[in-house]
C-alpha cells in the first residue's frame, strides 16, 4: 500500500529522484561502476558537484551576484559553529524562535557576545517575535526562517544594514524570497533537498575574511570555496541526490511553481484544522509554517481512534516533536497534494463519527 510520508526529516523525496538515484548506485552514467565506488575527483563526479552548486544558485536567483554555493558535511548543526567561527568577531544578534535557534545561540556564545534581539520562549515558541530592534555594530543577525518543531515561519524579514545569516534547513526552495537580502544561508539537505549527509551553504564572498582568529581549514568557508567544495571527500551520494532534486525542481518551474503547490497543501490542511472542532492548531495563525503544520486533538480520548485511522490510510510520520506533543504534518516540496487530501479525509471522517 502507498504510504503518505509526513516525516519531518529525513523526509520524502520525489519518486523519480529515488529511481534515478537507485540506478546510479548500480551503474553511474553507463560507466559500469557505481556512483559510490568512483573517485570524487573523477570527471563524472566533478560535473555533479559543479552542477549541484550552480543549480542551487540559479534556483535562488543568486547566480553571478557574488555568492558561492558549497555542499559541506556535519549538518546544519555544524553550521551553528562555522557561522560563528567565520563571522563572529565581537558580537552578533540572534532571534530565538525555537530549539534550533537556541542551539545556534549556544554555539555562538563560545566565540563572542550574543545579543538575543527577540525570543518567543515565553510561549513555547508558538509565535515569531516582531518589532524587535536591531542594535548597531553587530557582525551579523542570525534568523531561523522556519521552525520545524513548532511550525512557525518568518513571513517578513527585517530590512537592515547588518549582514543577515539564515538557517533555512526546513524551507529552502519552498517559497519565493529575495534571497539577495541574505549574506549567508545554510540548510541541511535532509528536510527539503536530499538525503542526510550534506548541508548547502550559500555565502556572499565579500562577507568572509574579516575575523582575526585563526580558523581550522575544514571549518573555513574560504578554504571550501577555493577548493570548489572538494576540500576533502564530499558526501558523494547525498550531493548527487540533492542535484537530482534540484533538477526536478527546475523542470517543475522552479521555486515559484512549487510555492503555489505548497500554498495549496497548507491551505487545505489548515482550513480543516480550523473548521474541525476535534482539532486545534498550535502555532499563532499569522506565523503558521507552510512546511510543518503543528496541531493537537481537542479531546485526547480520541487519540487511539485517530491514530488507527491514520494507520489504515497509510499515513506515517505525523507524531509531533516531544517538546510540543500532538501532531506535526510536514509538507515538504516532494509531498503530493493528494497525501494532504488523504489526511484531511481522515480528519473529517473523525468528525463524522463524532
Ligand atoms: C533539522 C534542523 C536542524 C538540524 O539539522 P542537522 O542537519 O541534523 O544538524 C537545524 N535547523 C533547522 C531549522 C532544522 O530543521
Amino acid at each position: 500500500m502507498k504510504k503518505h510520508n509526513f516525516s519531518a526529516g529525513p523526509c520524502i523525496l520525489p519518486q523519480e529522484v529515488l529511481l534515478k538515484a537507485s540506478e546510479a548506485v548500480l551503474d553511474f552514467n553507463g560507466s559500469g561502476l557505481s556512483l559510490i565506488e568512483i573517485s570524487h575527483r573523477s570527471k563524472d563526479f566533478v560535473a555533479v558537484m559543479d552542477n549541484a552548486r550552480s543549480l542551487a544558485l540559479e534556483l535562488l536567483g543568486l547566480a553571478d551576484k557574488g555568492y558561492q554555493a558549497l555542499f559541506l558535511q556535519g549538518g546544519a548543526s555544524l553550521e551553528f559553529v562555522m557561522v560563528a567561527y567565520n563571522l563572529l568577531e565581537t558580537k552578533a544578534g540572534y532571534l530565538n524562535t525555537g530549539t534550533w535557534s537556541s542551539n545556534a545561540i549556544k554555539e555562538a556564545k563560545i566565540f563572542g557576545e550574543v545579543i538575543e534581539v527577540g525570543s518567543s520562549k515565553d510561549e513555547n515558541f508558538r509565535y515569531i517575535p516582531k518589532g524587535y530592534s536591531i542594535p548597531s555594530g553587530m557582525d551579523y543577525l542570525h534568523l531561523t526562517s522556519n521552525n520545524t518543531i513548532f511550525g512557525t515561519q518568518i513571513k517578513k524579514f527585517p530590512t537592515t544594514d547588518t549582514p543577515l545569516v539564515c538557517d533555512m534547513s526546513s524551507d529552502i526552495f519552498s517559497r519565493e524570497l529575495d534571497f539577495s537580502k541574505f549574506d549567508l544561508i545554510y540548510a541541511g539537505a535532509q528536510k527539503n533537498m536530499g538525503p542526510a549527509g550534506t548541508t548547502l551553504v550559500v555565502v556572499k564572498e565579500s562577507l568572509l575574511g574579516k575575523v582575526t582568529r585563526k580558523i581550522p581549514s575544514i571549518l573555513d568557508y574560504q578554504v571550501h570555496i577555493s577548493k570548489e567544495s572538494m576540500f576533502n571527500t564530499p558526501s558523494v551520494f547525498a550531493v548527487y541526490v540533492s542535484m537530482l532534486t534540484l533538477e526536478w525542481l527546475k523542470k517543475l518551474g522552479g521555486i515559484s511553481a512549487i510555492e503555489q503547490i505548497n500554498e495549496k497543501k497548507a491551505q487545505l490542511l489548515y482550513s480543516e484544522i480550523d473548521l474541525n472542532p476535534l482539532f486545534e492548531g498550535y502555532a499563532n495563525k499569522e506565523d503558521r509554517s507552510i512546511m510543518n503544520a503543528t496541531f493537537t486533538l481537542t479531546d485526547n480520548k480520541q487519540k487511539d481512534t485517530f491514530e488507527a485511522l491514520l494507520k489504515d490510510a497509510g499515513i506515517i510520520g505525523l507524531n509531533g516533536h516531544r517538546s510540543v506533543g500532538g501532531y506535526r504534518a510536514s509538507m515538504y516540496n516532494a509531498l503530493p497534494l493528494e497525501s494532504v487530501g488523504v489526511l484531511v479525509d481522515v480528519m473529517s471522517e473523525m468528525e463524522r463519527r463524532g
